[in-house]
């Protein structure tokens, strides 16, 4: 190994003659497939026999590009290329896969003025016989770039059969990246947000946007679109309404809600493109134990994270505008780029009695313990990271802070941004900040142990249900995890997983009087929450006239009401008492309602509920838990 002398006087990058264009830098549109150059420009210290370049196509922030067949050469006569591509973790649920390419430069030294050109998507030849086009990311992104590293000195160990080491090497990375734009491909689906409770009296604001195959948001979409609500019951006004589009391609109007009881939805069409889309069920009659229903995504992150993708406001704008969420809290990772912007945003976001912001982060140990998110009533909180996870909670404000365990069946797998990390570890308690568990997110649901649709990951010893048998009192919460500034949104490559294969997601009900901070709070505090995965399925459960989170007395005989209205037909609905299904109901339709009577021979913990629709989606609900006398 050589020295690295020349690199010290730029700070172990690439000296700043060494650039690098891509070839054609025009913008291209998601997923789309094609040949792309990346053309290196020598320096004056040319490139030696043995160096060459590193390329890492988009990968950081959930972006995957696939590279397609590569191919290299230089422009001086007598030069070879040997080309390496490696393509990283294979396939997980929990590390990136994304290839990183390696020119190497055999025959004849480069001189400055030289260049290299290493060729991504090259369509072949009888040579290389076969064509395999590179492919653009799925998410739009400005300026997306290709990380170009170059070894000037021939330093990298190439006879090595393992060279050369991810991440390591002698590669210095170029002080300008050669960027490309990556902009949504064409209007594929309307997506429309309807309010879930604005029941009776009055118009309510209806969003619709337009959105891409890869589910990426058309800001620049232009249209006059239809509106309609479809009834399915008596009483049920049918109205139409014209909806333009402005901002951001956002098309908003006021429409009429049904009167009387009845379920209905809101159709779109776009007459121009034909595009059509249609709301979630509304039911302004579905009100839990008397309760409106809010929803909310309490697990997602942006850019101020080191492995998310968007800016913040993006962020506040999607959940609120396009995933019609009624509360969010962004959980950027501790150590957050930018705290402060963090705590900045989320109280130039809450608006009490339309959107609520909570202030919160993400706090993963490493090797230890499992992730935590941490949750704040209050503007300009802290952001502590004690080592030791039981210190947690002497830096938390009582009352005025929670603390969710999430993912808490499964791990990492292996090395990840942060290390190996752990199954939730559930020694780690306190009953006043730890009183919900994340049932469901973008990875799996965690219910139980078993694998076993829709959870898909487990095994590890600390499910929801194995949490509860412990004895600890945790409401259901479901949040996506998006990594894509996307709330709600159960698009996200996860660890290079295309979102075309995520089966779930993760979304949270709160059961509250109004859309505020404090009255969503005491809604959480008192549990009063079902989880689903990302759809807007109605839920009630109730144990003697008690709502789901409660704590009721013994009794002799409990009965145990749910209802349900599914965003498809649903399946079938269970009754789990103390970690065993006791009562189950096949249902074939969208609406259910039943009761059962349960006299259980022992008096048991817990009960909750739990909807499978046909589709695979599912909802649970809060366990009611049983005072012992
Ligand atoms: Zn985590
Ligand atoms: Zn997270």
């Amino acid at each position: 190994m050589k020295s690295d002398s020349i690199y010290e006087q730029t700070a172990g990058q690439a000296p700043a003659d060494y650039t690098a264009r891509i070839v054609p830098d025009s913008s291209v549109t998601v997923g789309q497939h094609g040949t792309w150059d990346i053309v290196i420009i020598v320096g004056v210290q040319g490139i030696a026999l043995g160096g060459g370049v590193r390329i890492a196509p988009p990968h950081r922030e959930k972006q995957r590009w696939d590279v397609g067949n590569v191919v290299a050469a230089t422009s001086v006569p007598g030069t070879s290329v040997h080309v390496r591509v490696e393509n990283g973790h294979p396939l997980s649920y929990h590390h990136s896969q994304y290839p990183v390419i390696y020119a190497v430069l055999e025959g004849k030294p480069l001189k400055a003025g030289d260049t290299l050109t290493v060729t991504l998507g090259h369509p072949g030849s009888y040579i290389s016989g076969f064509r395999q086009p590179a492919q653009a990311q799925d998410i739009i992104s400005v300026d997306t770039f290709f990380e170009v590293g170059v070894d000037i000195e021939g330093n990298t160990d190439y006879s090595n059969p393992d060279y050369p080491v991810r991440g390591g090497g002698r590669h210095f990375p170029l002080q300008q990246q050669p960027a490309i734009d990556v902009i949504p491909a064409a209007p594929a689906a309307l997506g429309i947000v309807v309010p879930q409770f604005e029941a009776g009296e009055g118009p309510a604001q209806v969003f619709v946007h337009a959105r891409d195959a890869f589910g990426n948001v058309c800001e620049s979409f232009q249209g006059t679109l239809k509106l309609e609500t479809v009834g399915d019951s008596d009483g049920t006004l049918e109205t139409e309404a014209d909806a333009t589009t402005g901002d951001r391609g956002l098309a908003n109007a006021r429409i009429d809600v049904p009167a009387r009881n009845g379920v209905f939805l809101v159709r779109a069409r776009d007459e121009a493109s034909g595009i059509i889309g249609k709301s979630w069920p509304v039911a302004p009659y579905f009100r839990p134990s008397g309760y409106n229903i809010y929803w909310g995504d309490m697990h997602n992150h942006t850019n101020l994270s080191g492995d998310g993708v968007r800016d913040i406001d993006d962020a506040y704008w999607y959940a609120r505008h396009i995933s019609g969420l009624d509360f969010v809290a962004i959980t950027d990772h501790e150590g957050s780029k930018d705290w402060e912007r963090s705590q900045a945003c989320a109280k130039a976001y809450n608006a009490p009695g339309e959107f609520t912001a909570f202030l919160a982060y993400e706090y993963s140990w490493a090797g230890a313990y499992g992730h935590r998110n941490v949750y704040y009533l209050d503007d300009d909180m802290p952001c502590p990271t004690p080592d030791d996870a039981n210190d947690l909670w002497d830096q938390l404000p009582p009352g005025r802070a929670l603390v969710i365990p999430h993912h808490p069946n499964t791990h990492s797998e292996g090395g990840t941004t942060f290390g190996r990390w752990q199954p939730t570890d559930w020694s780690v308690h306190h009953p006043e900040f730890q009183r919900h568990v994340e049932i469901c997110q973008l990875r799996g649901s965690f219910e139980v142990e078993e694998v076993g649709a829709p959870v898909i990951l487990g095994g590890n010893g600390s499910s929801a249900r194995s949490a509860l048998a412990k004895g600890l009192r945790l409401g259901f919460v479901g949040g996506t995890d998006n990594h894509r500034g996307h709330p709600g949104s159960r698009m996200d490559t996860m660890g290079g997983i295309s979102f075309r294969l995520r089966p779930v997601g993760g979304i949270t009900a709160v059961l509250a009087s109004e859309c505020t901070r404090e009255s969503l709070w005491e809604a959480l505090l008192a549990r009063r929450t079902y989880a689903t995965t990302c759809e807007h399925i109605l839920l009630d459960f109730s144990v003697n006239g008690a709502c789901m989170g409660s704590a009721i007395a013994a009794e002799a005989e409990y009965t145990i009401r749910v209802a349900a209205l599914g965003t498809n037909d649903v399946a079938r609905i269970d009754v789990i008492r103390d970690g065993e299904e006791v009562h189950s109901l096949a249902v074939n339709d969208a609406a259910c309602e039943h009761e059962w009577s349960d006299r259980p021979a022992e008096q048991p913990a817990y009960y909750y509920a739990r909807v499978i629709q046909k589709d695979g989606n599912a909802a649970w609900a809060s366990p009611i838990w049983i005072e012992s006398k």
